[in-house]
């Protein structure tokens, strides 16, 4: 029987609850126990898929197709493991199933109520994955912050569950947030106090407490709000601002919140987490010989969470470069015009994924910049389909050639709609989602870079390249180098005559880890180190 760990948030939002579940979820995993983590959104959407990236950032999508909170994102690349749907439920989740379950009359005429039928349901999710794999533990992350109202069915199913279950098998963490006021140079304890009577409130004692904070905070603040919280003292944490989130395992270990963890809930395991590969990163991370500069075009780069994973790409990457990989971000919109001098220092150009018209023809003028100027390209999704408009049009002088996505009428429909999506309506999850085999050509760059011609890469898009122009592409140099051994469908376009110019439709980005970066983000890296090279 698996054991759980709740980590609630207190205070404010975004105090990286993330982050702390999957460097506990790290140290476990490194000391021989079989752990997964799982998030729970207090949101109504059925699932992050239909939100604009302005709204909570990137949709991180798994291998069975789940588009998720980005949080998930930070799980796999932190443990080195593959999620999926049951990993994050949202109220709209919960909420769909019980309307369903009543609609058939499974309750047979009992009026439906959040208590028992909406905790229930949240309980049998939180169990979910315990019938799929034999973990030893499974965290799970509560979205939101205590004292929210959407949270408060969270927190009462919690409270049932620690109920239901033997003692040492549930525990929970509250992550929350002692502020230092400069005026007064003093940490302040008053609103973790607060926020634990909040959890109190609704009956639950909070077993430990992880304290972010900016300053150490002393014995003294320590045996304060052990007193005030009713915890012991060695069961406060300091989770102190990092310089980056790969040292937050290393300060937990030091905290020896694994040990505290293991402890409360009665598992005999005498190993240390080594995290030896992990260390080796952050020796390369911090320690770079090279630099960098590296564009990314998009659409949403005001919240460059919008791109998390492939921000983290390159943080792996680079380090097992030892380069310092600086991600500039580059509005589409601003390559409209004048644009050779924001893509004048970079060594790389990379195009986002995104939806919709806004931006194109700055995309597309990177893309252009790109070839010509021999300087690295990678475009992942859209970035791939805006690189086959742009030869279209400029190399192949195909007119006005363009996705149908934003063009339903143009005479050359060079992207075009997957015949699956032509009739669909509903807009969530009906993508093509997920993880999909695709098999590249043994002589392409790509293959080389994989070291492999068999891969399975993730997907979330509705549109595809047209194969009924594909003789004219590869006639000019432009190659499918990996398709879809099933559909034929192209999934790799490379460019034979530049030095690195490669489109994918599928997101690489979604499978980097940090003990594992991702091959094609590493090779593009090594073309842009080269770049410099060859143009200094
Ligand atoms: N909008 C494009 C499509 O739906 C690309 C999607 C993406 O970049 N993820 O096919």
């Amino acid at each position: 029987m698996a054991k759980y760990i709740f980590v609630t948030g207190g205070v404010t939002s975004s105090l990286g609850k993330g982050i702390i579940a999957a460097s506990l979820g790290k140290l476990l995993l490194d000391r021989g126990l079989n752990v997964t983590i799982q998030k729970f959104d207090p949101y109504i959407n059925v699932d992050p898929g239909t939100l604009n990236p302005y709204e909570h950032g990137e949709c991180y999508v798994t291998d069975d197709g789940a588009e998720t909170d980005l949080d998930l994102g930070h799980y796999e690349r932190f443990l080195n493991i593959s999620t999926s749907q049951a990993n994050n439920v949202t109220t709209g989740k919960i909420y769909q199933t019980v309307i369903s379950k009543e609609r058939r009359g499974d309750y047979l005429g009992k009026t439906v109520q959040i208590v028992p039928h909406i905790t229930n349901e949240i309980k049998r999710r939180f169990r979910l994955l315990e019938y799929k794999e034999n973990y030893d533990i499974i965290i799970t992350e509560l979205g939101g912050t205590v004292g929210d109202i959407e949270s408060l069915p969270y927190l009462e199913a919690l409270r049932q569950l620690k109920r239901d279950l033997p003692k040492n098998d549930v525990l929970t963490i509250h992550l929350t947030l002692i502020p230092y006021l400069k005026t007064s140079q003093e940490l302040k304890t008053k609103p973790t106090q607060h926020s634990v009577k909040e959890l109190l409130h609704v009956g639950i004692q909070p077993d430990i407490l992880a304290c972010r904070t900016e300053r150490h905070i002393t014995d003294e603040i320590k045996e304060k709000l052990a007193l005030f919280c009713n915890v012991r003292k060695q069961d406060v944490i300091e989770a102190i601002d990092a310089e980056t989130i790969y040292d937050v395992p290393l300060l937990l270990q030091k905290e020896k919140l694994d040990d505290i963890v293991l402890e409360k809930l009665n598992i005999v395991n005498r190993k240390k987490a080594t995290l030896a590969v992990w260390k080796e990163h952050l020796t390369n991370l911090k320690n770079p010989k090279h630099t960098v500069n590296i564009a990314l075009v998009g659409k949403y780069i005001e919240l460059m969470d919008s791109y998390k994973s492939i921000v983290e790409s390159f943080i792996h990457a680079g380090a097992n470069n030892e380069t310092k990989v600086n991600v500039i971000p580059v509005k589409a919109e601003d390559l409209t015009k004048g644009f050779t001098e924001i893509l004048e220092n970079v060594s790389g150009i990379l195009v986002a994924p995104g939806f919709g018209e806004r931006g194109i023809e700055g995309k597309l003028n990177a893309v252009r910049f790109a070839r010509e100027n021999n300087i690295p390209f990678l475009g992942i999704c859209l970035g791939m389909q805006i690189a086959i408009v742009e030869f279209a049009r400029n190399v192949l002088n195909m007119e006005n050639a363009n996705s149908t996505e934003f063009d339903s009428k143009t005479p050359y429909p060079v992207i075009d709609l997957m015949q699956e999506q032509v009739n669909l309506i509903n807009k969530g999850g009906t993508m093509r989602l997920g993880a999909y085999k695709c098999t590249l050509d043994k002589d392409s760059k790509t293959s080389e870079f994989y070291g492999t011609t068999e891969i399975e890469e993730r997907h979330r898009h509705r549109y595809e390249f047209n194969n009924k122009y594909l003789e004219q592409f590869e006639a000019m140099g432009m190659k499918a180098a990996g398709k879809n051994p099933v559909s034929n469908l192209v999934e790799v376009m490379e460019y034979k005559d530049h030095p690195f110019f490669i489109g994918v439709q599928f997101h690489p980005e979604y499978k980097s880890r940090v003990v594992k970066p991702h091959p094609l983000f590493i090779a593009f890296i090594k073309a842009a180190l080269n770049y410099n090279k060859i143009n200094s």
